[in-house]
Formats: C-alpha cells, structure tokens, sequence
C-alpha cells in the first residue's frame, strides 16, 4: 500500500510568477521535494469552473494560455505532461458514487492555474494530470464536500494540488510594484486571518470567510478562494504548513500550504 500522499494549496499569483518571482518558484519547488513522487496529479484550479464537477480525459493535455498581456516568454511556454484519463474515470466515479453528478470533458487542457505552479514542481514534466473542475456559482461548503470524496485518491498515489488565491482582488494590485513594496494592509489582513483560521483548523470560519475582516473584498468573486476549500476538505484532520512568499503586486497573496498525513512527517 502506497503512503498517504499529501495536499497542496498554491497561490498561482499572476500568470508570470515564473519569470517575475524566484521566491515563490522556490517555494514550489521546496513543496515538490518533500511530496513522495506521485503516480498522478489531479489540479483543481480557479481557472476552470463548470456547471457540475468536470475531469479531462485528455492523454496528452495541451498548455492553454488563458491571459494576455504579459511577456511572449510566457504566452510561448509550453508544458507537455500525459493525461491522466484513468484518475479520470476514477475521480468521476468516486464523485457519482457519492450523489455528486460529475462529468468527463473529452480534451480539456491545462490553464495556467495548473501549469504555472507545475512547470516549476515537476518541471520534467513527466507524471501523468489532469484537472477537476470548480462547481460554478456554488459556494464554499460544496466545494469542501468536494475535497472530502477526493480523500481516498490520497491512499492511490494522486497528489492533489489546488489552485487559486489567498487574496484576488484586482482593484488592490500595483503593477508597478517589483516586489519590493509592503503589501496592501487589507490583503496582509486577510491573508494572515486565513492562516490562523487554518492553523487552529476552525473550517466553520473558513467557510464563512466572507464575514471575516475583509473576506468579502479579498474575493470580489469566489473562485480563487474555492480551491483552498477543496484541499481543506481533502486533508481532513491533518495540519498544514505554511509558506509565505511575498505578495505579488502589493495585492496577490501568494500563500502556499502543504498538508502531510501525521504518520509520514518524518520521513521523506
Ligand atoms: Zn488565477
């Protein structure tokens, strides 16, 4: 039996943190050199959100560039991992077999929620994904459920990796800013009471974050707060560890949270 595979929340920040924040790469990096080498990657990213939970069939996904405006680096780069068609199947069914109607998209490839953050994690490229899907307009408690019909894929191998923001919200971004600013007060505000709500695992609060001090302005729209929500529910009783690269554009918290099972902590 394959050890209990660890979850992972990342900060996707804006698409170009590859060129533009070594820090945050670093962190990336530092997660995928602690996680056992998977058998697959399933993302669930902010960038892909469907009338009910979607799996791509796809055997060779292809990269999509699904922003503008930044660098031709960017928009050339490309990340040719397999597909993942039977954790596909897998997922869909452990989702139907729960009442929870799920889907198969027959080529869907992967946005830059997945791609990004896994051109630095697995930059060989080589382990077979594929991306779930966000439930569009259903809020935070679906979205934990989710995460906890997704926890037997822990004990097969997947590592499960979502992907969205700890804040997103767009009117509070400097473009201007290298990295070299202090953060926005609201989203440093936000971003530290997510943190502590997830250190003392008080999930009540966290599905209600829009109540909390800023939760509703860190989050204009849901999606990019959802797949904390999914790896939360996933991780179920384990506690996760933080990392903290600094925020980009004054206003993107690029938090990242990396929850292993207690009985592997110590050992690699
Ligand atoms: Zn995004």
């Amino acid at each position: 039996m394959s050890e209990r595979m660890p979850v992972v929340f990342v900060s996707h920040g804006a698409p170009d943190a590859l060129l533009k924040a070594p820090d945050t790469v670093s962190c990336w990096r530092e997660i995928a050199e602690l996680v056992p080498e998977p058998a697959a990657i399933l993302v669930v990213s902010a960038h892909w959100e469907m009338r009910q939970p979607t799996v791509s069939l796809s055997g060779a996904p292809e990269t999509i560039h699904d922003f503008g405006g930044f660098s031709p680096v960017l928009h050339r780069m490309q990340y040719h991992a397999p597909g993942a068609p039977a954790l596909a199947e897998r997922v869909v069914s452990l989702l139907s077999g729960s009442g929870l109607a799920a889907d198969l998209h027959p080529n869907r490839g992967l946005d830059h929620g997945a791609w990004v953050p896994l051109s630095a994690m697995y930059p060989q490229a080589n382990i077979p994904v594929t991306q779930l899907s966000l439930t569009r307009n259903r809020g935070p408690v679906i979205h934990f459920e989710l995460g906890k019909l997704l926890a037997p894929l822990r004990d097969e191998g997947v590592l499960i990796i979502t992907s969205g923001a700890i804040t997103h919200n767009f009117g509070w971004l400097d473009w201007h800013d290298e990295g070299d600013q202090a953060p926005k007060p609201k989203a440093y505000a936000f971003t530290e009471w997510v943190a502590e709500r997830l250190a003392a695992q008080d999930i009540s609060a966290l599905l209600e974050y829009r109540f909390a001090p800023f939760g509703s302005e860190s989050h204009p729209t849901e999606e990019h707060f959802l797949p904390l929500l999914v790896a939360l529910g996933t991780a179920s009783e384990d506690t996760p560890q933080r990392y903290r690269p600094r925020f980009a554009y004054g206003g993107l918290s690029m938090d990242a949270y990396l929850w292993r099972h207690s009985a592997n902590v110590f050992h690699r």
